[in-house]
């Protein structure tokens, strides 16, 4: 269904005058492909996040490739990852050679279980993929005690933290996305973040094939363009406030749905939330059991002009044919993505909180 007029989509970018001007600015310059805006972009991510190095390409998925690089991971390693989550850090995963092993989630706040990793370790685990689940700040404490390299996956979790100490710091390298969707958006993009120089001087090399003495086969084009960068540059200057705008439309949501009979987002004490999904958790009712009252009620509530989406389109161990599991089999079967993004007014919260009780009243 596109969307009218009429229409709440389910996301929807902050594309506002500044970002038109900087993309003509940029433009204008005739220096569009890879050049100064992706090195000043990467500068002030690394000051945003608070890390040494950055190397923005093409997209997350490449990000989490060239980190997986970057490790030294390759064939016959494995890489451990939740299996709530888009399919991005298995494809990953797999580009590089290695296996994916996969780890059950908390039912409530989509976290990868600690209990669950330290099973899943093998003499061949060679990475730890740990995502900060839609937009809440994970503590990574827990997951440093096994002394496996992590990659920490910001794609839908930037500019927040827990106690304090911001997502992106904790892990031996950070990645995260700029798709349309994201905190922020430059259209398609992904940067790689570490405090190692090496790590990053390899995604660095890797990224591009240009000017390189030795032909490096690992080497592809994996570039962010200076057009994007430059929208990237615009949208940073505003990120805090496109969040703090998330955590007020959340802020409504919870108030206006207290009364509906679903389970909203839990922050578990320390934890920040910078509410990339606002997730309600369908609770056992009338209207069948299971994922077919969640599509029930998706399509109702499209039908009502709403677009809510499954937070993730297939858990990655459906893909695998994988049985167990059923933390993340029951949240796939029962968890709503309400539409959430700065532009979304006031009334639109109050419009979406109303069908949703009017469908499960
Ligand atoms: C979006 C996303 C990715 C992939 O990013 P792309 O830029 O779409 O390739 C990876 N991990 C998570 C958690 C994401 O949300």
């Amino acid at each position: 269904m596109s969307a009218g007029p009429d229409v709440i989509p389910h996301s929807r970018p902050t594309l506002e005058d500044e970002d038109i001007q900087a993309l003509i600015g940029v433009a204008q310059s005739g220096q569009v492909a890879q050049g100064p805006r992706v090195e000043e972009f990467e500068r002030a991510m690394a000051a945003f996040v608070g890390v040494d190095g950055a190397v923005a390409v093409a997209s997350g998925s490449v990000a989490l490739e060239l980190a997986l690089v970057a490790l030294g991971v390759g064939t016959g390693d494995e890489v451990i990852m939740p299996s709530y989550v888009c399919a991005a850090p298995l494809l990953a995963a797999r580009r590089v050679g290695a296996t994916p092993r996969l780890v059950d989630i908390h039912p409530e706040t989509y976290a990868l279980l600690v209990g669950q990793v330290e099973q899943a370790i093998s003499p061949r685990t060679k990475a730890l993929i740990v995502v900060h689940p839609f937009g809440l700040a994970i503590d990574l404490t827990p997951f440093q005690s096994f002394h496996i390299p992590i990659v920490e996956d910001c794609a839908a979790t930037l500019g927040v933290g827990v106690n304090g100490r911001l997502v992106g710091r904790g892990g031996t390298v950070a990645i995260c996305s700029f798709y349309a969707t994201k905190l922020l958006c430059t259209g398609e993009g992904g940067m790689v973040m570490s405090d190692d120089p090496a790590l990053v001087d390899r995604a660095r090399k890797l990224r591009g094939y240009d000017e390189a003495p030795t032909l490096d086969h690992a080497a592809f084009n994996r570039k962010m363009t200076d057009l994007a960068a430059g929208l990237g540059l615009a949208q940073l200057r505003r990120l805090r406030g496109f969040i703090a705008r998330r955590e007020a439309v959340a802020a409504l949501y919870h108030e206006a749905l207290a009364d509906v009979d679903v389970r909203r987002p839990i922050i578990p004490p320390g934890q920040e939330h910078a509410y990339h999904r606002f997730i309600v958790g369908l609770n056992p009712g009338a209207g069948g059991t299971g994922s077919e009252r969640l599509e029930t009620v998706l399509r109702r509530m499209e039908r009502r002009g709403i677009q809510c989406r499954r937070p993730v389109f297939r858990p990655l161990h459906r893909y695998l044919d994988l049985e167990g599991f059923p933390e993340t089999e029951r949240v796939h079967q029962t968890a709503v993505s309400l539409p959430i993004y700065p532009s979304l007014g006031d009334q639109d919260v109050a419009r979406v909180a109303e069908a949703l009780r009017e469908e499960l009243g």
